[in-house]
């Protein structure tokens, strides 16, 4: 009876139908103070081989998630990105380079991106490498830039999200959420009822709210559609695990700053709200970088003309 019953867990596991497999795998990006962060990538387990949630945007980022598929002998099925920030998506062309037939699902938003914000990056991009200032690390993520920027082919996706429900993504059911204007024009997220588990790409960044793309009341929204789900843990775009008490001290952390940053109140008051309110999630070697990204947030999304506070809650268009 005790052979057989081994025997069969180890089947069980052998098929990754049990607890033999995790219910996910967290490759998690780095934020470096020099150079551009990468996304957390999350890795799913799914019939038809792995699920990976988000792919960075440094080669060793990508060559992380190749490794790990490698290790566990499975190929990479599909792709889900959670917005278009290049911390995100620039991995996806790597992927598939290994994998051409990878299906990369996505929000519509990139081609608006591409046609205003990433157009404008581009520039300031070619003139950074223009300039012999500039130090190799960043050179090559500028150069990694250009080349999905200019052929988007690599990164696009082939299946358009555009409105929340349950789908079946390589095989695997699971509940997709769309949040429109938030932190971009549409961010995806998703929900795992089996596991409790929620993967919410960049509306929850421990460390600080990137808030360059950001429509302020559309993001608060989405944090509230988020804390309806009833998840136990939470993987944000950036920083580590949560669990429920986490995000919901985080999600109040955002809407101080929020309405701080939209007072009359003091840029430093408001950043050192934001310090206190968020400390559990902030280590002490990146609280200057937080500071920094705390001000630019004001400045460019709370504080800045009404027009420029709203640039981001309608759909971004070539002028
Ligand atoms: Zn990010």
């Amino acid at each position: 009876m005790r052979g057989g019953l081994l025997i069969l867990l180890s089947l069980l596991s052998a098929n990754g139908t049990s607890a033999g497999i995790e219910p996910y795998h967290l490759i998690a990006g780095a934020v470096p103070p020099d150079k551009g962060p990468d996304g957390n990538t999350v890795v799913l387990d799914a019939p038809a081989g792995l699920i990976v949630f988000d792919t960075g945007r440094h080669p060793e980022h990508a060559k992380a998630i190749l490794d790990y598929a490698k290790r566990r002998h499975r190929p990479i099925a599909a792709i889900v990105n959670s917005h278009w920030h290049l911390d995100h998506i620039t991995g996806n062309w790597d992927i598939r380079q290994a994998y051409p037939h990878v299906a990369i699902y996505a929000s519509g938003a990139l081609e608006g991106a591409l046609a205003t914000f990433l157009k404008k990056s581009r520039e300031q991009t070619e003139q950074a490498l223009a300039d012999p200032k500039t130090p190799p690390a960043q050179r090559d993520q500028y150069e990694r830039a250009i080349a999905v920027v200019d052929h988007p082919d690599r990164i696009r996706p082939n299946h358009i999200i555009g409105k929340s429900g349950r789908m079946t993504i390589a095989g695997r059911t699971l509940d997709v959420h769309f949040a429109r204007f938030a932190a971009t024009e549409g961010d995806v997220w998703l929900y795992d009822p089996r596991t409790r588990v929620a993967i919410v790409g960049d509306l929850v960044v421990g460390l600080v709210p990137f808030m360059d793309t950001a429509c302020p009341d559309g993001w608060s929204k989405a944090l509230d559609q988020i804390a309806a789900i009833p998840f136990t843990t939470l993987i944000p775009g950036h920083g580590d695990p949560m669990n429920r008490a986490d995000f919901l001290a985080w999600r109040t952390a955002y809407n101080h700053f929020v309405s701080c940053g939209r007072s009359t109140a003091e840029k430093n008051i408001c950043s050192d709200g934001w310090q206190r309110d968020a400390a559990k999630f902030i280590d002490a070697a990146h609280r200057d970088y937080v500071r920094a990204a705390a001000g630019y947030s004001i400045d460019m999304r709370l504080r800045s003309s009404p027009e420029a506070q709203q640039r981001y809650c309608k759909p971004l268009k070539a002028s």
